[in-house]
């Protein structure tokens, strides 16, 4: 490794160490969940300009009850939540499905559609049966993700938008992506590579949002 300044090559102890200091004088973002797939994707995202906390990194191990009735209102109380027990920034995300035949149906009861006890699968089933009389399959996922930062709230909404297929294909992803085709597009998310997906995806919007605003 060279250091121009000092006109010397650098052992790799010495590249580790630069890296630890860095880390320390990194500004420091919490990151509302314990979701490792999505702290992974947030890390790749901001990881360069902050230091990136989960919930299990600042020792919160209890589950936050998403009791509001829109996605921003849940964003804003884990947000709140996780504010309120460090005293850090922090950012939350919440994400519906919005069906516009059925009134924008499952949105902020998605995770839960048919049940606290079912699953993925359950879901896609109910949403299939309520649309099998419905003409427009028209739908859009949405995510909202609310950042609380030196005390003041910020919200970001990220959309994506496209239609809901007859029925399932596909295995990679989750939740309804095997249901779920994008505008433009004739594959479902879970036939798309993770790359493919978060290029176009709602969460993948919204976090450039995000990223924009904090650079
Ligand atoms: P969360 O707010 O990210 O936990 O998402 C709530 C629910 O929306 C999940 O349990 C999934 O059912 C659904 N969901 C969220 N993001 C996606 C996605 O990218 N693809 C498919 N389903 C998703």
């Amino acid at each position: 490794f060279y250091d121009s300044q000092r006109t010397q090559l650098l052992t790799a102890s010495q590249v580790g160490l630069l890296y630890f200091y860095r880390t320390l004088i990194m500004k420091e973002l919490v990151f509302a969940s314990n979701n490792a797939h999505k702290v992974r994707e947030i890390r790749e995202m901001l990881g360069d300009q902050y230091r990136i906390l989960s919930l299990a990194d600042i020792g919160f191990v209890q589950d936050i009850a998403e009791t509001a009735d829109t996605l921003e209102g849940n964003a804003l109380l884990k947000a709140r939540t996780i504010h309120d027990f460090c005293g850090k920034d922090v950012f939350a995300d919440d994400t519906g499905l919005e069906v516009y035949a059925l009134n924008m149906e499952p949105g902020v009861y998605s995770a839960r559609y048919a049940g606290m006890q079912k699953n993925d699968s359950d879901n896609m089933s109910l949403l299939l049966q309520k649309m099998e009389q419905l003409g427009d399959r028209s739908a859009r996922f949405r995510t909202a993700i609310a950042l609380i930062m030196q005390g003041k709230s910020f919200l970001f909404e990220g959309i994506v938008e496209g239609r809901i297929a007859q029925q399932a294909s596909g295995s990679g992803g989750f939740g309804y992506d095997p249901i779920f085709i994008p505008e433009n597009e004739n594959l479902s998310f879970a036939e798309m590579s993770a790359d493919e997906k978060n290029r176009m995806s709602h969460r993948g919007r919204a976090l450039q949002k995000l990223r924009d605003f904090l650079q």
